[in-house]
């Protein structure tokens, strides 16, 4: 049995933490969230798992590095005695008349990056059998059948609940540069033993990593979270608009997670007037039952990015950084971690990257 210490306990912080324990390894975590995760990214997102409409206006790795996160959440998830709710119901692609030219493009990408298996068009009659909700605004959409998203929150709280039991959980002051000397500085003040009784340490503090990785940088998303009874949509919906596009996330009970914002900035102050009525009069366009929609929460947050919007794994004198999620925490999480965790269990560990 080997010891980690973990710090950060947001989206990756908890997967690496869970992943390790799991693997019979002892974690301590020390973060400056609290254990519902509520200062983290992850708590914020949408939380889904897109492989191929994310890879439609990313990159093309993302589809591959995606699906075998697919498989990992499917097989993790199932660890939990109480389930997490992660309908796999697909994307359903739309644009409203005006705005044809923005679908057209869409499927021309989609045709270059994907397979022919990986999306679906339909017509009216076909949406209206898949979603009728949507079929009352729009006539065709692009389906991608084998998308999904969890409810970020329900799995905060399960993996909250495991790590709770079988880590040793602190809360610290915020850690801002991490060294040989502030980590020993730090754990002989929180632990009272020396850094050297770890295996090795992984920096997983996402936004909270920037004064000791220069090249990585916050990217603003604001989210809406709206309660609708009038209206019944099972697939995540991505309307496009060549100024506002808007996606949907669908939670349990009618509960949807609207977004996102993507704007060049670490500011994490409250939704902004303007981005708050975009995103609702974009989201009013999708079914008339939002109009009596009731808006339960605006959150901002910031997305850990690089310049290529893809993570890394890298190793430092004192241990590991795993960073550089931008929007893809959800769904690239378990490859990485799971590399990480190949990593740190063979003998000739070295940094490693997934290069575009
Ligand atoms: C609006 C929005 C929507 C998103 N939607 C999706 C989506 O649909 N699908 C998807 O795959 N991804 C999505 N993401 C991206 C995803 O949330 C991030 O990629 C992911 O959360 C990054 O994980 P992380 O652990 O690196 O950072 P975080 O989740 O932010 O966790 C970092 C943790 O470290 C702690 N910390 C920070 N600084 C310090 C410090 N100095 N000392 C100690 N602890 C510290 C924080 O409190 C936090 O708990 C979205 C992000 C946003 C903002």
């Amino acid at each position: 049995m080997k010891r980690y210490l973990i710090i950060g306990s947001g989206l990756i912080g908890r997967l690496v933490a869970w992943r390790l324990i799991h693997a019979g390894h002892a974690v301590t975590i020390l973060s400056s969230d609290d254990i519902a995760g509520t200062d983290s990214a992850g708590y914020v997102a949408a939380s889904m798992i897109a492989p191929f409409t994310e890879a439609v206006c990313a990159d093309k790795t993302i589809r591959s590095l995606g699906k075998q996160s697919q498989q990992l959440w499917s097989q993790w998830l199932a660890e939990f005695a109480q389930p997490v709710f992660y309908p796999q119901s697909g994307t359903l692609v739309v644009a409203h008349d005006s705005d044809k030219a923005e679908l057209a493009r869409y499927q021309r990408r989609a045709e270059y990056i994907l397979q022919p298996a990986d999306y679906q068009q339909l017509d009216r009659q076909q949406l209206t059998t898949l979603s009728p909700a949507l079929a009352e605004t729009f006539r065709s959409a692009l389906y991608f059948p084998e998308e999904g998203c969890l409810d970020n929150r329900q799995f905060y709280q399960r993996v909250g609940e495991f790590l709770s039991q079988y880590a040793d959980w602190q809360i610290i002051e915020p850690v801002m540069r991490l060294s040989a000397t502030t980590l020993e500085q730090l754990c002989q003040q929180t632990l009272g033993h020396s850094v050297g009784k770890f295996t090795t340490v992984i920096d997983c503090r996402g936004n909270g990593s920037t004064a000791d990785m220069e090249d990585l940088r916050g990217v603003r998303g604001e989210v809406l979270r709206v309660y609708a009874p009038e209206v019944d949509l099972q697939q995540c919906v991505r309307l496009l608009h060549p100024r506002h596009p808007l996606y949907l996330a669908p939670r349990p009970d009618h509960h949807y997670v609207i977004g996102a914002t993507v704007i060049e900035s670490a500011d994490r102050s409250p939704v902004s007037v303007r981005s708050a009525m975009e995103l609702l009069s974009a989201l009013h366009s999708i079914h008339r039952g939002f109009a009596e929609a009731r808006v339960v929460e605006m959150r901002a947050h910031c997305r850990p990015a690089l310049a290529d919007h893809l993570p890394t794994i890298r190793q430092q004198p004192w241990g590991y950084q795993v960073n550089g999620f931008y929007r893809h925490g959800y769904l690239l999480g378990p490859v990485m971690v799971n590399e990480l965790m190949n990593q740190l269990l063979s003998t000739s560990a070295s940094g490693g990257r997934y290069a575009s």
